[in-house]
């Protein structure tokens, strides 16, 4: 069965360790209402009216987001990008969108990567079932494993789904030896307050995490949003600064943790 992909991003210095190729892949469980890849969510390709300015005129181009790949030809095409893994310790990061939704193909394309030697990471919301979980983390070299908050009341409003799975899941990874990483959105009026913080605290206590990445919310999707006629939530929240950031920076530090912004 063939994979739906929405973008491949080359060069990628923040989806794991080296340069990395990141593949975006389509469909997603979540509705975040912070999402900044909202063209991903849906399962399927969407047709898209392009605007393109020249001058002082505006042209409409039809464009269509996700393209169907086989497990061969999305190989051939990431392979051509492996002098940059070797030569950085880098590799290929499956993201979304939510990769697990296209369970059966990730599995093919891992499978052909570890088969040659690459280093592989998966960027993902953690919410499936530990069966299927099961049969991906011997594939996956490190997890970037995202929590958005641990109030479940909270995330269902947030999200549109309960956190008990992704937690379960997350605590799972770790207890069985598996590298994780823990992906925190800090989004202004859902988790960007001192309670969240302290929850936060709480639940990375004592689990080996090889660090922690604040991802700070971005205006920036706001034209995608536009583009693809969909509602933006957060249009009129402006972005959050990499030092808004620098207490909650230390506060993970003070545990030890090692603590990147912006992944
Ligand atoms: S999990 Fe990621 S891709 Fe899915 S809705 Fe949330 S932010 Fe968007």
């Amino acid at each position: 069965m063939p994979g739906i992909v929405f973008d491949i991003k080359r060069f990628a210095v923040h989806d794991g360790p080296g340069i990395r190729t990141t593949v975006h892949m389509k469909g997603c469980p979540l509705r975040c209402t912070w999402c900044h890849n909202p063209e991903g969510i849906a399962p399927e390709p969407v047709e898209v009216l392009k605007e393109i300015r020249m001058g002082n005129r505006t042209f409409h181009q039809k464009e269509t987001v996700g393209k169907h790949f086989t497990v061969g030809e999305l190989y051939a095409d990431l392979i051509k990008d492996r002098v940059f893994w070797d030569e950085s310790g880098g590799g290929v990061t499956f993201s979304g969108g939510e990769p697990l939704m296209q369970h059966d193909f990730l599995l093919e394309i891992l499978t052909l990567l570890k088969e040659n030697g690459i280093h592989t990471a998966l960027d993902t919301s953690c919410l499936t079932s530990l069966s299927l979980l099961k049969e991906i983390v011997p594939l996956t070299d490190v997890f970037l494993a995202d929590l958005k908050t641990l109030n479940d009341e909270e995330h269902i409003r947030f999200t549109g789904v309960s956190n008990r799975s992704i937690i379960q899941n997350i605590e799972w990874i770790l207890q069985h030896g598996y590298a994780a990483r823990l992906r925190i959105p800090v989004v202004p009026g859902v988790n960007f307050n001192d309670n969240s913080l302290q929850e936060f605290l709480k639940f990375v206590s004592n689990k080996p995490f090889e660090s922690i990445d604040l991802l700070p919310f971005h205006s920036i999707a706001s034209a995608k949003y536009k583009r693809f006629g969909m509602e933006n939530a957060m249009h009129d929240v402006p972005s959050l600064s990499r030092e808004a950031l620098s207490e909650w920076k230390a506060a993970f530090e003070k545990e030890n943790f090692n603590v990147n912004i912006g992944g």
